[in-house]
């Protein structure tokens, strides 16, 4: 079975969250299980030199960008024993400074790379039996198959699955992008295919056209078809019926290794005394003041509100002024957030400290240096932090939601079963409540023992889910 992956991100090249996870990591899970999966991701600026110099020139053509063309190059590297392919174009990704998305041309940009993604297939010498997008990003995939390529035989046979990621960042484009960039007739433009609230919609390329639509944990799967979660799509979504399913992300365990990982201070595998180690080293790395009964909250987020940070800007004070707890944020994202968690550390220097930024290695040193992890997230598809918190030994405190909701289980303190903390309604107070209550079962060894080993204990891997991924590929094929 053959299936190639088109995808915005993927680690370790390019990562702005979860999405570059996945897609660096479920593809070696599906070779394992005999699957040729590769991929195949745009050739931005910001790869490193390392990787971009170990690269091999495939060839290159011309890609259809509406009623003009444009110069594509495709690049090869074997990496991890998987296959990826770049696209170069130095317009549209390789002479981009600043972030992956967010330019004033997306549309015409990702219009491009859906494009380019299809016709260079021929050129990477993969033909394969499914295309397997990844968010809105390569949305339009499945509805450009279905209208450019379908009557040429290379092509007549490929299937497609499209998986959301996260149904928030929708990819909507004015009209003028259909006829112009995508080669698509007025046709498309109606509620039942491309047309959202008076744009083009990506999402809605991939959630209408793919012969499947996955999502990532079964809890997203029943919200979105919901109003309250669909963002507008939970009509076309119910739609789909049967056809969209939920399978829950894991982690690359090779990666996300506390016994192998070299960004962290003191390798461990299991209990807690390497791990009180890389406490107290995180705690001087950042300012704070150095205290093993003080429990310390982790958070390592992009700072949107989806994120929950509402509820924590709303407790801050509260939970700062009142309790003996120290609190690490790594993030960045929308300024208010940026300029609140930063300006909040300056008056509590000691307890609270803020690094504004995406910082590969320290993620690491706070999943590994926090005894609590907290997400409190209004929505979450998945959820990958609170997965590497567990496997570091770091107790997530999460919103029941999504996969939130599927990964982690409250603790019962007369059971002694559960992983973590949870709490059920929107609400700051709920959360605060539920964050004292993990800080005083800390103070409790006999459960706090308990209540880490459990978290480690988990199976987080991507063996599970890789084999549901292959069998629905097998009855997608079939
Ligand atoms: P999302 O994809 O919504 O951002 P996930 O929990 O699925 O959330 O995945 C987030 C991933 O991105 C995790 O691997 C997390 O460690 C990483 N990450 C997020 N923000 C940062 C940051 N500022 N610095 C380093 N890594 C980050």
């Amino acid at each position: 079975m053959k299936v190639l992956f088109a995808a915005a991100e993927g680690s370790p090249f390019v990562k702005t969250g979860g999405l570059a996870d996945v897609i660096g990591a479920l593809p070696k899970a599906l070779i394992a299980q005999g699957v040729d999966a590769r991929i195949m991701l745009p050739k931005y600026k910001t790869i490193p030199e390392r990787y971009v110099s170990a690269m091999r020139f495939v060839g290159h053509t011309e890609v259809p960008v509406g009623w003009r063309s444009a110069y594509c190059g495709l690049f090869e590297l074997e990496h991890e024993g998987v296959t990826w392919y770049f696209l170069d174009s130095e317009y549209y990704f390789g002479a981009r400074d600043g972030s992956l998305y967010g330019h004033y041309d997306d549309g015409e940009r990702f219009a491009f790379f859906n494009r380019a993604v299809l016709q260079l297939l021929p050129l990477a010498d993969f033909q394969p039996d499914l295309i397997h997008a990844h968010d809105w990003h390569a949305g339009m995939i499945a509805p450009l198959l279905t209208r450019h390529y379908r009557h040429d035989p290379f092509y007549a046979r490929i299937r497609t699955i499209y998986t959301i990621h996260n149904l928030r960042y929708q990819g909507v484009f004015p009209y003028s992008i259909l006829d112009e960039l995508l080669g698509l007739d007025a046709g498309y433009f109606h509620p039942d295919r491309l047309e959202f609230n008076g744009g083009v919609s990506f999402m809605k390329g991939g959630i209408v056209y793919a012969d499947c639509v996955t999502t990532v944990s079964r809890t997203y799967a029943d919200e979105i078809r919901t109003p309250y979660f669909g963002e507008g799509l939970d009509g076309a979504l119910r739609a789909r019926g049967y056809a969209l399913t939920g399978i829950v992300n894991g982690i690359d365990e090779e990666s996300y290794n506390p016994a192998a990982d070299t960004c962290l201070a003191h390798n461990y595998r299991t209990g807690l005394t390497k791990k009180l180690a890389n406490k107290g080293a995180l705690q001087r790395e950042l300012g704070l003041r150095r205290s093993n009964k003080t429990p310390l909250i982790g958070m390592v987020t992009r700072m949107t509100a989806q994120k929950g940070l509402d509820l924590i800007a709303h407790v801050l004070h509260e939970l700062m002024a009142q309790d003996d707890v120290q609190l690490v944020v790594l993030g960045s994202g929308e300024p208010h957030y940026e300029g609140l968690f930063g300006a909040t550390a300056q008056h509590y220097a000691d307890k609270l400290a803020v690094y504004i930024g995406f910082d590969e290695c320290l993620a690491r040193r706070i999943y590994a240096g926090s005894d609590l992890f907290l997400m409190p997230s209004q929505f979450e598809p998945c959820g990958l932090s609170q997965m590497i918190a567990m496997r570091y030994g770091s107790v997530p405190i999460v919103r029941e939601t999504g996969g939130l909701k599927d990964t982690v289980l409250a603790y019962e303190e007369d059971t002694g079963e559960g992983n973590g903390f949870t709490f059920a309604n929107y609400n700051a107070h709920d959360m605060l409540y539920t964050i004292r209550r993990a800080a005083s079962l800390y103070r409790q060894p006999e459960h706090w023992k308990r209540i880490v080993a459990s978290a480690q204990r988990g199976d987080y891997s991507w063996r599970e889910s890789a084999s549901r991924y292959k069998e629905l590929y097998g009855q997608v094929l079939s």
